[in-house]
């Protein structure tokens, strides 16, 4: 049983007894920086820096456009999806890295919508992220085949699943509130009525352990650079069950999705499986740079990475009790099994708090209307990091020091 009371103590002992304890190395994190936004951009890996001047300096610097064959670019795509497929469960040669997840979920979409004609209705979560609402909704109008964006309340999600749902468009864990889905529950019952799932693992992949292939996805999309630590922007992924790799048509055909690219044909022809969901020219630095995350991630085991995510949220919960009584309320499940791995706190002066906690150099963010936001990525984070901030946290809550006038002003980036 945990003790009723932590103590700064108790929490060294565990990041002693840590088995992920040495990947903290394998980022480059200022010192002193307590870093609880790994879910919006992780940090740097260590070798991400050199092996991008690597890339830059010799591949493209020297090798110019020898390096597309010489250095094998060509094929990045499809040999760094092959490692995000590891890391996700997805069936092998199903996923391939390109383009953002904005762009990957419309392309997806659409390939997903022609699956399943005469089904009128694209079903998600109320409260999924924006760009996941905004992507179905701009394609629904683009397509103006009578097609709606049906948003539903989390447990309500079953009962609206019906004959008139072509996709249900699902966001694994909500950016929100850090609640998890039942992945191979829903999944089950989506195929039971009829419809395809897509399934956005911005806020899942490389947090947990996740099974694909043994859910029985349709199709999957997800960023670099969250947990994944590609980099800002880093290319995003996507998967197409090999079940519908040669029947579906993406929303966007390029010539990297053409069955023969460098034949330069006049009329597009498909590839065969997932390549033809990709669209145009990679871009290669950011691939670099996303390869050095994913190697890392790949050193781990994501079943430990989990355990030890779940210790982190429910200890942080227990220390903003402990330490801040009163002061927050709560919106991550406290049920395990129905939580991802971010603690998400209300309070109605969110904004300015967080801005007091960058001050003091503990990294959060803010969601609307007035949620603080913590990351748990146990590859470089410490227990006693989660200590240090909510003790950094209390001090700014009984002295009120987010209540300075430097803390209300609001950056174009929260
Ligand atoms: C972060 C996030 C995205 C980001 O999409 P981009 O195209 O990379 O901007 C998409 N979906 C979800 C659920 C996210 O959390």
């Amino acid at each position: 049983m945990p003790p009723t009371s932590w103590t700064r103590a108790d929490l060294a002992a565990l990041d002693t007894a840590d088995e992920l304890a040495s990947f903290r190395n394998e980022f480059r994190l200022p010192a002193d920086l307590i870093y609880l936004d790994g879910n919006s951009l992780g940090p740097l890996p260590a070798q991400a820096a050199a092996r991008v001047a690597q890339v830059v300096e010799q591949q493209w610097g020297e090798g110019l456009i020898r390096s597309w064959n010489t250095a094998g670019w060509i094929d990045w795509p499809v040999t760094l999806g092959a490692k995000i497929a590891r890391l996700i469960g997805a069936a092998p040669g199903s996923t391939r890295v390109a383009d953002s997840t904005s762009v990957n979920l419309f392309k997806l979409l659409a390939g997903a919508l022609a699956l399943r004609p005469g089904r009128p209705v694209i079903l998600t979560e109320a409260g999924n992220f924006p760009t996941d609402l905004y992507i179905a909704q701009g394609l629904a109008a683009l397509l103006d085949r009578g097609h709606r964006v049906v948003q539903a309340a989390p447990d309500q999600i079953t009962a609206r699943l019906d004959n008139s749902v072509a996709v249900l468009l699902l966001t694994h864990v909500n950016y929100r509130t850090g609640r998890l889905h039942d992945m191979q529950a829903l999944t089950q019952q989506a195929h039971a009525a009829g419809a395809l799932v897509i399934w956005d693992l911005a806020h899942s992949a490389g947090a947990m352990p996740l099974d694909l292939a043994g859910c029985d996805a349709d199709f999957a999309i997800g960023c670099g650079y969250k947990f994944l630590n590609g980099g800002p922007g880093a290319p995003a992924f996507l998967m197409v069950a090999p079940r519908h790799a040669d029947s579906f048509t993406p929303g966007l055909t390029g010539w990297f999705g053409h069955a023969a690219p460098f034949a330069f044909e006049a009329e597009f022809r498909p590839a065969k499986g997932a390549d033809r969901a990709l669209v145009g020219t990679p871009g290669i630095i950011g691939m670099a740079a996303l390869e050095c995350g994913l190697d890392v991630a790949l050193a781990a085991d994501l079943h430990e990475v989990r355990a030890k995510s779940l210790r982190m949220s429910s200890i942080l919960m227990d220390l903003v009790d402990q330490l801040c009584p009163g002061h927050f309320g709560l919106l991550t499940p406290k049920d395990e099994t129905l939580r991802g791995s971010q603690v998400s706190l209300t309070h109605d002066a969110a904004y300015p708090i967080m801005q007091a906690l960058i001050a003091r150099v503990v990294i959060g963010d803010v969601r609307q209307p007035n949620i603080l936001r913590f990351g748990l990525t146990p590859l470089y984070l410490r227990f006693t990091d989660l200590w240090d901030a909510a003790v950094i946290l209390a001090d700014i809550m009984h002295n009120a020091t987010w209540q300075r006038p430097e803390f209300q002003t609001r950056q174009k980036v929260i």
